[in-house]
């Protein structure tokens, strides 16, 4: 079965008895060894599906890994394996140990939009940089395993002291709620493995061998995580490309990869270095822009996959220049090439450049799809519904309780709700606890009372339903129920109703396929619902279109032909990293956008953008600089601070200039 690995990717496999890090660049067949690695765990080395772990970096790349393993052994010997985000395998284990945690199984999670909700009403102020950074610092203590009655022992200054405070504030809220947020999903299995030897034994009896792919990007306390799965024995394999560490912003700590060699003495690294995605040309642009980068681990890369077209750099006007240029080349390459829309990626740095670009793909019916925009799940209309099962599933989760009262609206208005919270807060009971209070009745006004038992009463026959019947059917009652389509045609969005609608529809057989599929109860699909939007948009469906991709979310994929677009100073490298000193990671990000690409690169930047409603000249990204010249091919108009048309011969001139003097770099 291992036919189909290079000696050292056996290697990798076959080695069971101690920890193992591979080390290697990108497309070097990492991910491969992870799922070759748990079938043959499975079929040769006696481990139990349910004993082994792999852990992935988004819910996308899990269900790619399931699939793979499914299309290597047969379902049943795959039966009760864990593949999944660190955030999933999080929720597992709160959702098994939720009494020694204190809390309820029916618990919520907390999107990040609650979490903004719930720390702008404790500092009582609107004010986004101030939500935002807050927000920031409690989830840094999280990370830190600093609790917040250790951080108001810790704090130092009244602002110390003031963070701390709101800290407290917001967790006892999340209690009370018997919500957790996205942090507390590692923190918490952290914390209570900490104190709990005996729990702790028990889940690593269970997950007996760990797989961790693009370990680079794992934070602290995922590491601690690891460390305590794996314990004394270190039965794991972490996979991992330092130059393709681009999670600094969240937390995440190259220094994993040291540590992983200082914690475990036993620790064997192997390094892979043919690649088997990119042609040589995409390679060598690759390692040429990476080696500017200082080296952690010394790696190499080659591959055998053949010459390949030169990369294109492309000079375009501005920004809808450019996306009309890329929306051009890509349909010609296409005819000429006979390849489909699936192989091809538009790449860019931020998502707010995908718009001009999916303009000029609607001019063009390209069909396409993002990924790593806005969520599926984060659409009002699904929120709005979300409310209801997310209610169902927790009657105390507040914030499910006062969306779903007042969409749509029942006369319940933000009076009622003060004077329920003030009764809530008093008895410190959810508001939907404490509408069964008799001194309720007395507290509100009588049309609003009645008008909310009979909500009440509509939520708890549905709690009733939710263990025997799919979430699914549940939700299309619920829908008619609250004549959920009649109040969006109502509405005055922007977005027509109709698809609004559809979206709520598509949600519908979402729940269905789920159900069919997994089996999952409303209550574990609505927790699931919530890690989604962390990381990526809906699950997507294999169809003929073209990928729309940060390039944070592109990590570990790969496409046939990627347009890398917006290569400018202040965009690739980003403003900030340059204020900041920070061009390293902008480097690593470039690199991965590159080794994204297998048979063609056509990378493209604007002359002027328009920055605050003005005009600016803008600089081609430094990394252009850093390709091998003689691997590119220099194309398009250069306008840059010229109205009138240069001809190619002279745009050639400009950027050869520009080239001239850095030569190919090493490597
Ligand atoms: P990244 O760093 O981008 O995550 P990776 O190291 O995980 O890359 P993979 O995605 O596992 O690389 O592999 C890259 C491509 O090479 C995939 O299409 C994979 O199927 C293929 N591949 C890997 N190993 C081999 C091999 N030994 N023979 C043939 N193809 C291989
Ligand atoms: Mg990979």
């Amino acid at each position: 079965m291992l036919h189909t690995l290079n000696p050292p990717q056996q290697a990798a496999v076959r080695h069971l008895d101690g920890p193992l890090l591979v080390l290697a660049g990108a497309g070097s067949g990492k991910t491969r060894v992870i799922t070759q690695k748990i079938a043959y765990l499975i079929e040769r080395a006696g481990y139990e599906a349910r004993h082994i772990a792999a852990i992935t970096f988004t819910n996308k790349a899990a269900r790619e890994m399931q699939e793979r393993v499914a299309g290597l052994l047969d379902a049943q010997r795959t039966r009760g394996l864990t593949v999944s985000t660190f955030h999933s395998l999080g929720l597992q284990i709160v959702r098994h140990e939720a009494k020694a945690l204190g809390y309820k199984p029916r618990f919520s999670i907390l999107d990040s939009a609650d979490a903004y909700k719930i720390v702008s009403d404790i500092l009582a102020t609107t004010d986004k940089e101030e939500i935002r950074k807050t927000l920031g610092l409690i989830s840094r203590l999280k990370n830190d395993f600093v609790g917040p009655e250790q951080a108001l022992l810790n704090a130092g200054s009244d602002g110390e002291l003031r963070l701390a405070r709101i800290y407290r504030q917001y967790q006892d809220t999340l209690f009370a709620y018997q919500a957790v947020d996205f942090d507390d999903l590692i923190r918490l299995p952290v914390e209570l493995f900490e104190r709990d030897g005996e729990l702790l034994t028990k889940w690593q009896m269970r997950l007996r061998y760990l797989l961790i792919d693009e370990y680079q990007d794992t934070n602290t306390c995922q590491y601690r995580l690891v460390r305590q799965l794996t314990g004394f024995r270190g039965l794991f394999t972490a996979v991992g490309d330092d130059d393709q560490s681009i999670y600094a912003w969240r937390g995440a700590n190259v220094d994993n990869l040291r540590l992983l060699q200082q914690d475990f003495p036993r620790l064997e690294i192997i390094k892979l270095e043919q690649n088997y995605r990119s042609t040589a040309r995409i390679l060598k642009a690759a390692n040429a822009v990476i080696a500017n980068n200082p080296k952690l681990f010394d790696k190499q890369l080659w591959s055998e996959l053949g010459v390949g077209d030169p990369i294109q750099v492309v000079e375009t006007r501005d920004e809808e220049h450019e996306a009309e240029t890329v929306a051009m080349r890509l349909l010609a390459h296409k005819f000429e090439c006979r390849t489909r829309f699936a192989d091809y990626a538009i790449l860019y740095r931020g998502n707010h450049q995908a718009r001009v670009i999916e303009q000029q793909l609607r001019n063009h019916k390209i069909p396409y799809q993002i990924s790593g925009g806005q969520s599926f799940f984060d659409k009002v209309e699904i929120k709005d519904v979300m409310a209801y099962l997310r209610l169902i599933a927790n009657e105390d989760d507040d914030p499910a309780f006062i969306r779903a009262i007042t969409t749509p609206k029942r006369g319940i208005g933000n009076v009622t709700l003060e004077k329920l919270g003030a009764l809530a807060a008093e008895r410190q009971l959810s508001l939907f606890a404490a509408l069964r209070l008799p001194s309720c009745e007395q507290a509100l006004p009588a049309a609003q009372f009645e008008a909310l038992r009979t909500f009440q009463g509509f939520i708890e026959r549905m709690q009733g339903r939710a263990g025997r019947e799919p979430a699914g059917a549940l939700l299309k009652e619920i829908l008619d129920a609250i004549s959920y389509e009649t109040w969006l045609y109502d509405s005055d969005e922007q977005r027509p109703a109709e698809t609004r609608w559809k979206n709520v529809l598509e949600l519908v057989a979402w729940f269905d396929r789920k159900h069919e599929e997994e089996g999952s109860s409303l209550i574990e699909m609505t927790q699931k619902i919530a890690l989604i939007t962390l990381l990526e948009g809906r699950s997507e469906e294999e169809v003929d279109v073209v990928r729309l991709s940060t390039l944070h979310a592109s990590k570990g994929l790969e496409y046939g032909h990627v347009f890398l677009i917006g290569c400018e100073e202040g965009i690739l490298p980003h403003q900030q990293s340059i204020d900041t000193n920070m061009v390293e990671e902008e480097r690593r990000l470039m690199y991965v956008g590159i080794t994204r690409a297998q048979r063609s690169l056509t990378i493209s930047y604007c002359a002027k953008r328009k920055r605050a409603g003005e005009w600016q000249v803008v600089e081609p990204s430094r990394f252009l600089r850093e390709l091998p010249s003689d691997e590119i091919r220099i194309s398009g108009r250069l306008a840059a601070g010229r109205k009138e048309q240069v001809s190619k011969e002279e745009g050639r001139a400009k950027l050869a200039n520009l080239l001239a003097g850095l030569g190919p770099k090493p490597g």
